[in-house]
């Protein structure tokens, strides 16, 4: 009876669908109580969009959830088993310090994983601890919701608590548990694992339980699974392009790390870029630059190859014929990217038709911009704005020329100039979780316990394209000091 009504108030109203997955694709698991759980922050309009009451998830009966000490009523807590090529080398992986509640319900009838991140160990951690520091799960709350922010398809945080237990790295830290909720967790991954580990039926059982979750409509389809891998290419073509057209490097696209959902996953390295570089890489262990800016696209359909060739015994009954539908399918993400990324391109230069020239327009900008390291985001506010006189490479000539061919563009379409100008701060954000930014907020809170400045951080980067006058604090490239910008994994 109390078990009831402790569901009304807290909103909680879970599914396990993927417990009823064969068994090869997880390991339930046992909790790893940790000793004093505390809130750091919490994220009340999402809990509200999911159905769950802001109040009752802030008690200190469900601060215990998401700390991993108790399961929510209707919650099967599982690790998923999944595979994965880091760097290009092939892995068993799985979650090894990660943790499905269960799937929320959401009023509207949407379903979203609730999974802990940093709740302990799991058959699938290898050497490691299963734990998580406060800093990287801080930040991963910061950069995930910057990126929905930015509307750009993403998991989202849910609930940082801290557990009152050290971990230990090269230094102790605070240990803590990230709640992340994600449309799913399948990734590029799951279906690697499947293929090597997994029965036939297995990868079918998988591939059905994806389309049903995440592309019903192609479910009754007789080729759904040749289906599966074009939808796939297609969001992930969208959601790459939408990384270039903001500057995000993800820093570790390792196919474990790619959604089939078509939503950023696994906000480890990565960081946005300031300068414009091609080159760009932020990542630590990155040395080759195999997940640089400018190679993201390159990586994403090197994964989704990986993906297809997983699909090959399901796409025909010769495997030779499924091997030629893989490879036919696969050739398309090219186009498909660069269409996805001109048309960005385009809306960031106010430009609302297309012509043949605008590729060779974007790509003259982005090289003056690149010789004269010109801050990525900045400029394209610049332009917005027509405010030339903080960016130095608008003083050039081959600037002044490069501006009239634009301005001639901007000319030859219907729309008003003021239609054009709304368009470019529709689609230019004042505010990118700036590196240095971010770390001033984590060494708050990590160093002295103030939460105050991640906070302020945080509001600013909810509304990037509102264009007010107090964001403009936030907009400015870090300092010399702060650079060579350094990002870690596996923290
Ligand atoms: P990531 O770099 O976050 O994508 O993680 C790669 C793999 O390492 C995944 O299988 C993670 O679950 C695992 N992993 C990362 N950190 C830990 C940890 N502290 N303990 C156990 N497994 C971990
Ligand atoms: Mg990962």
């Amino acid at each position: 009876m109390t078990q009831k009504k402790e569901t009304i108030k807290t909103g909680w109203n879970l599914d396990n669908s993927y417990a009823r997955l064969p068994k090869t694709f997880f390991s339930s698991l046992n909790l790893n109580p940790v000793r004093s759980p505390k809130l750091i922050i919490f994220n009340s309009p999402l809990a509200e969009s999911l159905g769950l009451n802001d109040e009752a998830l802030q008690s200190e009966d469900s601060i215990e959830v998401f700390a991993g000490n108790k399961i929510p009523e209707g919650g099967f807590p599982l690790a998923q088993a999944y595979g994965g090529h880091q760097f290009g080398h092939f892995n068993m992986l799985g979650d090894g310090r990660a943790l499905l509640l269960g799937e929320q319900i959401t009023p509207k009838g949407e379903r979203f994983d609730i999974q802990l991140k940093g709740s302990g160990r799991t058959p699938y951690s290898r050497g490691g601890d299963g734990r998580a520091a406060l800093g990287p799960m801080l930040r991963e709350y910061i950069i995930s919701e910057a990126m929905h922010a930015l509307g750009i398809p993403t998991t989202r945080s849910l609930a940082v608590v801290t557990t009152g237990e050290s971990i230990i790295r090269e230094t102790e830290l605070s240990g803590a548990v990230l709640t992340r909720v994600a449309s799913s967790h399948l990734r590029v991954g799951t279906f690697q694992y499947a293929a090597g580990w997994g029965t036939v039926e297995d990868l079918r059982a998988l591939a059905d339980y994806t389309i049903k979750r995440h592309y019903p409509e192609i479910e009754a389809d007789e080729n759904c699974y040749l289906l599966l891998l074009k939808k796939l290419i297609e969001r992930q073509a969208e959601l790459i392009a939408k990384w270039q057209i903001v500057g995000f490097i993800h820093g570790v696209m390792n196919t474990d790390n790619m959604t089939i959902s078509g939503e950023t996953i696994d906000y480890g390295p990565c960081a946005f870029m300031d300068t414009y570089d091609p080159k760009t890489v932020f990542s630590s262990i990155d040395a080759q630059g195999r997940y640089a800016y400018g190679n993201q696209p390159y990586i994403g359909g090197w994964n989704l190859a990986r993906f297809a060739e997983t699909l090959i015994p399901l796409l025909h009954e010769n495997g030779e014929k499924g091997l030629e539908l893989a490879q036919e399918a696969i050739s398309s993400f090219g186009e498909l990217y660069q269409s996805n990324w001109i048309t960005g391109m385009r809306a960031k230069l106010g430009i609302f038709n297309e012509e043949s020239e605008d590729e060779a327009l974007i790509e003259d900008l982005l090289k003056m911009m690149e010789k004269d390291h010109a801050d990525y985001t900045n400029t394209f506010i610049a332009l917005t704005f027509d405010k030339h006189e903080n960016i130095d490479l608008f003083g050039t000539e081959e600037f002044k020329e490069w501006h009239e061919r634009w301005q001639a563009r901007l000319g030859r379409q219907q729309q008003s100039k003021d239609a054009s100008q709304q368009l470019m701060r529709n689609s230019n954000p004042a505010l990118i979780p700036r590196n240095h930014r971010v770390e001033e907020a984590l060494s708050a809170a990590v160093k002295q316990g103030d939460y105050g400045v991640m906070e302020k951080l945080l509001g600013a980067l909810s509304n990037p394209y509102a264009h007010t006058p107090e964001q403009a604090d936030y907009c400015t490239p870090p300092p010399p000091s702060a650079r060579p910008y350094r990002t870690f994994c596996g923290t």
